[in-house]
């Protein structure tokens, strides 16, 4: 680079960068090349705009920028001359479609210290499914591994590039420019099997986000699982536990002989997508609400509901409240009148309002991408009807168990010293994945909400 003194603005002039040789950084990120660059070029932050024609905006993280700001990112990708798909498409490192933002909206920088030292970031370590780096074995990283403080990952007068708010700087100048990246070859390896992986799961597999995620994509570190021959290298000390709760089902041969009339099973939930006040229950999935409900009941504290509540609970069915039952001295409550699932007629009908919203909109998407795809009578096609039904129910029936702990914890507050029963709200991240043209399991992960809606 040369300083052309007349306007102190750097000319590159085509001249190489000092580093810009990335052929033996496979898959490296378009932020990873523009901070080796800067780094070992001393390119202040001044003159992003004269070398990548970027302006610097103070409080960019630029690793954000550079991988999701199209503008941004196609700059410094021609200012590098950096081609490779793996480097511009943050998607092809996602093994489903649906979600396209996620990675986006989670974000944190998240590195290996032993590549960072050499002037090498990835978008694969970012990936929460990846918890070591998988050629160094080391632990994946977002904060300064000396003192755990954040990095500077924007052009900062008063801070260098990649180091710690303390100064603290994995990133080493003399061996990024003096010698090759370490492991050039087990990384072009197991990035380009990770990336064939990935593109195949992509043809199967669908996430569908909870809307308004308040937990991140982190939720989903445990969901997907990698193949063996990727898995062993890259998964994180066993003793992380997830806070979610994962439930898979898979779909099961159907029997013959029964008679199961999913499509109406089917079409009374699609009124989960209309404003009306009653949602009827289809015949199949009923008993698991009113089971909920009267087992919940059960075990309220003494003196939690009038005589009238309890036996709304426990109308037409064979079970009965406990002998222990002690009823509350108190007018009966509308609000409680409507948890149990009304017998009207044959049918079942459950209070919208029960509902915990995220979850029965989770439900309702996930009917809305895959009706319309399955054409019975296929036997296949039932088996695959079968399973969505079986998914629609696990979650509603979730999101029923939690709007009425909610509603009930209004007037018994003992709920909230329960461990079992005190009222919480988690949101379902659903993994949908097809086998040929079936649906071949479900896999929902259900992460605490951060906050209320
Ligand atoms: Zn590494
Ligand atoms: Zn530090």
């Amino acid at each position: 680079m040369r300083w052309c003194p007349m306007t102190h603005i750097a000319d590159f002039g085509g001249a190489r960068f000092v580093g810009a040789d990335f052929s033996s950084l496979p898959g490296i990120s378009v932020f990873g090349a523009f901070s080796r660059v800067v780094r070992l070029n001393h390119i202040s932050h001044k003159s992003y705009f004269s070398a990548f024609g970027i302006r610097n905006r103070g409080n960019d993280d630029l690793s954000l920028r550079l991988t999701f700001s199209e503008a941004s990112r196609s700059k410094v990708a021609e200012a590098l001359s950096l081609k490779s798909a793996a480097t511009l498409d943050a998607a092809l490192w996602l093994p489903f479609r649906g979600g396209s933002n996620i990675l986006e909206t989670s974000w944190a920088f998240r590195y290996c210290p032993a590549c960072l030292r050499q002037g090498f970031h990835t978008l694969l370590h970012q990936l929460p499914w990846v918890r070591r780096c998988p050629w160094h074995r080391m632990r994946l990283l977002t904060k300064c591994a000396v003192c755990d403080s954040s990095l500077t990952l924007r052009g900062d007068p008063g801070h260098q590039l990649l180091a710690c708010r303390n100064g603290h700087d994995i990133f080493s100048e003399m061996v990024s420019c003096a010698y090759p990246f370490d492991q050039a070859e087990s990384a072009a390896a197991f990035i380009d099997r990770y990336l064939t992986w990935a593109e195949k799961e992509r043809a199967y597999t669908l996430l569908i986000p909870p809307e308004g995620a308040t937990t991140s994509f982190d939720a989903m570190r445990n969901a997907v699982v990698l193949p063996q021959a990727l898995r062993d290298s890259c998964r994180g000390p066993e003793w992380i536990l997830s806070t979610s709760h994962t439930r898979t089902l898979k779909r099961q041969a159907m029997r013959a002989n029964t008679v199961h009339d999913l499509p109406s099973a089917l079409a009374k939930l699609t009124s989960l997508r209309d404003e009306v006040a009653g949602l009827e229950l289809p015949p199949q999935i009923s008993p698991g609400f009113l089971n909920i409900g009267c087992q919940l009941a059960n075990r309220l504290p003494p003196e939690s509901l009038t005589d009238a509540e309890m036996s709304l609970f426990f109308h037409g069915l064979a079970c009965q409240p406990n002998r222990t039952f002690k009823p509350a001295r108190r007018s009966p409550l509308a609000e409680i009148r409507f948890l149990p699932p009304l017998l009207i007629g044959q049918t079942r009908v459950i209070h919208r309002s029960t509902l915990s919203k995220t979850a029965s909109r989770s439900a309702e998407q996930l009917l809305a991408v895959i009706v319309g795809q399955f054409m019975p009578p296929d036997p296949q096609a039932e088996a695959s009807l079968q399973l969505l039904l079986r998914a629609l129910a696990s979650i509603l029936k979730r999101a029923y168990a939690e709007g009425m702990r909610i509603v009930l914890s209004r007037y018994i507050p003992a709920l909230f010293d329960s461990k079992r029963d005190r009222p919480r709200l988690t949101e379902p991240w659903i993994l949908v994945r097809k086998e040929g043209h079936q649906l071949d399991r479900i896999k929902i992960v259900w992460a605490k909400r951060s906050r209320l809606p």
